[in-house]
Order: structure tokens, then sequence, then C-alpha cells
């Protein structure tokens, strides 16, 4: 799942299931001190990568199930509105300090560009944002493995959600084959992640995100590491914008079989995986 980027706690009565809700779910964030409105495009639980990290429960190997447009618009129309009348509020007791919409991501369980309508369901979004009587002035994410980058559709619907303020997150655990087959479960070049990149880049602004801890209670290999910073490295010097950098370790537990594998780094040793980054000339943003 890529909910470990957002450090969300969500509130007693009110999960993603209890919500009653297919493809949209409202979490009360400690991280962005108050309420995200998350998207789910994969009720179905697949994503086409495995992470180690995943926090995804009974995660199989798969696509986005088709998606109802409709359902889609319905569900996220009437939580804006529900939260914007403090409705919603009420209803699940928000502490006064969260009574605020923070963001909107579309974070769900599975990878959600490999919805084969993907633009269709980005235009559906825009149009509830923009049918609101306010203009929300809220961070809007994607959060993704940045593999489906080849699909017109996808291009298409990223090059709208920027027109409508959006940003991606995009995922890097490792720069070596070994290190992503391992990690992420997928046989993808580092090449081919590089050419993603610089297409999800050019099309909207983008964040890495990186999740880093300890297998068998091993940090990252330092070739694994070195690997990494030359990617970036490459990746700046061929132009591709980078907002900043997002560190992550594993605040929420793994639900793969691996998950007692694996463990948090020493502080040293995040430190000066930071320090490495900061040198390139990197912001860099470590989430606790
Ligand atoms: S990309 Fe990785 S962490 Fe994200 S949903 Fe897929 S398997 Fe889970």
């Amino acid at each position: 799942m890529d909910t470990e980027a957002r450090r969300t706690l969500q509130i007693s009565n009110h999960s993603r299931d209890s919500a009653g809700l297919t493809y949209v779910y409202p979490v009360v964030s400690r991280r962005a001190g108050g309420i995200s409105v998350g998207i789910n495009f994969n009720p179905n639980n697949a994503c086409n990568w495995r992470c180690l990290y995943c926090q995804v429960p009974e995660l199989r190997r798969g696509a986005a199930p088709e998606l109802d447009l409709e359902t889609l618009e319905a569900e996220l129309a009437g939580l804006l509105e529900q939260i914007d009348t403090r409705e919603f509020y009420r209803q699940f007791e928000v502490p006064t300090s969260h009574q605020q919409l923070r963001d909107i991501a579309i974070s769900g369980n599975g990878e959600p560009t490999t919805l084969k309508a993907f633009d269709h369901a980005i235009e559906t979004i825009a149009r509830v944002l923009n049918d609101l009587p306010i203009t929300l002035n809220i961070a809007k994410v994607i959060i993704s493995n940045g593999s489906m980058l080849h699909r017109p559709a996808v291009r298409a619907g990223l090059s709208r959600w920027q027109e409508i303020g959006g940003e991606l997150w995009f995922k890097l655990d490792r720069a070596t084959h070994e290190g992503i087959r391992k990690i992420n479960g997928i046989a993808i070049s580092p090449r081919q992640i590089m050419e993603n990149l610089a297409i999800a880049a050019d099309l909207c602004p983008v964040r890495i995100q990186t999740c880093l801890f300890s297998f068998d209670g091993q940090p990252p290999a330092p070739h694994e590491c070195q690997a990494y910073f030359d990617f970036l490295e490459m990746a700046l010097q061929q132009g591709i914008p980078i907002e900043e950098v997002m560190l992550y370790g594993l605040a929420r537990p793994s639900m793969q079989p691996e998950a007692t594998r694996l463990g948090t780094v020493s502080r040293e040793w995040m430190r000066d995986f930071v320090q490495n980054l900061g040198s390139l000339g990197l912001a860099v943003r470590l989430t606790p």
C-alpha cells in the first residue's frame, strides 16, 4: 500500500470500510494536521509490484478493476460536501484541531495507474473539484510506483492532474536490478525507471518517495545506497526536476509474508543517508 507515505491516524469509527464507500475514504491525518481524503482505485487489493513492506492485506498481483465513474463522482462530491458543511466532523467527532481538509490523495490498495480508464477517473475528480462552490487550496497527490507511464491514458491523466495543481509521488526504493527485484518484487531496470521518472516529471511536479528499512537486521547495502545516490545524481544531470526526496521508515507494519524480517535502520545510518542525499543538492524530508 502506498499509504506508508501518508502516516495517517485512522479515527476509530470510520475506517475505509466502515465509511461504506467503494473508492473514497476519509482519514484524520496526524501528518497533515487535518483531514485527508483518499481515493482508492484498487478495491481488489491488486498491484503490479509486490513490495516487501506493502501494507495492503491479501495483496495480489494484478491491475485495478474497471471503475464506476458515477460512483466515484458521487462518493467524492458527497464526502467533500459533508466536510464543507461540517457534518462530517460532527458525525465522526473529529477533534477541533483536525477540522480542516488538508489534501486529496489517490492512494489505495494497489497501483492506481494500472487503472485502464485512468484519464477518465482523473477527469471525473477534476470535475468534482471544479464544481465545488469554493476553490480548495489543498495538496492533490497521486502516490504511484510510476511504472505505467508508457500508457497514453496515464500520461493524459497526469497532465490533467497537473492542470488542477496536482503532483506525483514517485516510488524509488532501489536503483539496481537486484535491489528492485528484491524490495519491489518486479523485474524492471533502473534505466526504465529513469525513463518513467523523466516522463512523469515532464507532465507533473514530482517528489521521490523512498522506504528505508533493514532486512534480516541489515540496512541497505553500501553498493545499493551508492546506486541510489548515483541514480538521483544522474536524474539531476539530465535536468529532471525533482521537487523533493521523502524518506520513510516502517511506521506501519508490512502485511506481506516477509514482515517479520523487516526492521528499522539506526538513526546514525539514516543521518548518513540524509547527508549524502543533501550533498547532491536535493531537498530531503524525513518522515518519522
Ligand atoms: S507499489 Fe508496492 S507498496 Fe505500493 S501498492 Fe504496490 S506493492 Fe504495495
